[in-house]
């Protein structure tokens, strides 16, 4: 048995869950074995003038084998590991299910591009089209898991899968960034682009992973016979605990608005870890160019474009942020992605009243403090849903 401190320095994020208890790394012994937590009583983070006033990460660690044991920041989920899983599935032969290159990245790795429906391709009445991605950020292993629950569920015989499948066509990238995933990135791409920041004007050599998906978004827009419904990119945050989405404030109208909380509110219902208070809508600056923002402008007003994120690290059930934080393990993460689908379902039952949903929160309560008074006079002035983006931007600071 030995004991090991390992310092990690550099650190250069103020605001971290490690110094509030909510967020471990994970650890594993052998490398088939389950990913553990490291015990909160074991991690230390904190600044260090040694070190340029940057943040070290100290955590105590007891090798009680001689196995090789493996670290990491969060989960890890591969590249690899998702070509295996794809693999599995196209093996099954399932009618329902289709896997297809997309494109490829800078270093010539595929990206796929999966479809899941049962719909019939020569029917005569419009598709409704869900769109899903994820790993645009290669650090961000949690999307991945949940996106495989998102997929594992829909691809199953469960009654609401089989109703998702008659009634939406989800269309899936899986991972945005391969490069950067297989290179080990936490952020940015090969050539060390953000791709999150590239939507607005994607390059067919820099980004060209972006450039294919935003082309086909496109595609589905103009179609006459798609019905772009939904557009959700996954991600996962290091600063928050809990899930919870981003949306856009694109409409002026209230029953427009209201419907961009359905799927919050659905989701708040399925599953102990989303969080309302987390949830929010907003233009800020620093986004302009993500899938959200960008998408959500350029698409028809009725798809509702959102960014999931899920913390890297914990969930305090409920949204009782008194309470005491739960660590996400891989299943837990998978778990979300099937009450996506789930919440996908429902909002098509609410909108045809076939189901009730309670709000009890207006709109506006979930718009940053610094944007509420500038919406209201936006929405007072009856000003049209992309000229209400435009004029909301100028009256906000980040835009001077
Ligand atoms: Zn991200």
């Amino acid at each position: 048995m030995q004991k090991v401190v390992f310092n990690i320095v550099n650190f250069s994020k103020n605001r971290n869950l490690f110094d509030s208890a909510n967020a471990a790394p994970v650890f594993r012994v052998g490398t088939e074995g389950n990913w553990s937590r490291i015990a909160a009583r074991h991690i230390f983070y904190y600044r260090s003038q040694a070190h340029g006033d940057r943040f070290i990460l100290s955590f105590v660690h007891i090798f009680r084998s001689i196995d090789r044991t493996e670290f990491a920041y969060c989960i890890p989920y591969s590249y690899t590991k998702l070509q295996k899983f794809l693999m599995q599935l196209e093996s099954r032969h399932l009618p329902f299910f289709k896997r297809n290159p997309l494109t490829e990245t800078v270093q010539r790795r595929r990206v796929d591009l999966l479809t899941i429906s049962s719909t019939n391709e020569f029917a005569t009445e419009k598709q409704k089209v869900v769109f899903v991605s994820a790993r645009v950020h290669p650090g961000e292993t949690p999307s991945s898991y949940v996106l495989q629950g998102f997929i594992e569920f829909l691809v199953s015989d469960d009654i609401r899968a089989v109703n998702l499948r008659s009634t939406y066509t989800f269309k899936i990238v899986p991972m945005l960034n391969p490069d950067g995933v297989y290179l080990g990135n936490y952020r940015c791409s090969l050539m060390g682009f953000d791709l999150n920041r590239q939507w607005q004007d994607p390059s067919v050599w820099a980004h060209p992973t972006i450039l294919a998906t935003k082309n086909l978004l496109m595609q589905y827009n103009e179609n006459p016979r798609v019905e772009l419904c939904f557009c959700i990119d996954l991600h996962s945050h290091s600063q928050q605990t809990n899930s919870f989405l981003i949306g856009n404030l694109v409409s002026k109208d209230p029953k427009r608005c209201q419907q961009q909380l359905y799927i919050p509110y659905l989701l708040a219902e399925l599953t102990d870890d989303y969080s309302l208070q987390y949830t929010q809508f907003n233009v800020d600056a620093e986004k302009a160019g993500t899938n959200r923002r960008t998408m959500g402008a350029i698409l028809d007003e009725d798809c509702l474009c959102y960014t999931l994120e899920v913390s890297f690290f914990s969930y305090r059930p409920k949204d009782n942020l008194n309470d005491k934080s739960i660590p996400y393990f891989d299943y837990t993460y998978e778990f979300l992605g099937e009450n996506l689908a789930i919440a996908i379902l429902y909002y098509d039952e609410v909108l045809s009243n076939e189901r009730k949903i309670e709000i009890k929160r207006t709109f506006e309560s979930f718009l940053p403090k610094r944007s509420k008074k500038s919406f209201k006079q936006v929405r007072n002035k009856g000003i049209g849903s992309l000229d209400c983006v435009q004029a909301y931007q100028i009256t906000l600071p980040d835009f001077q």
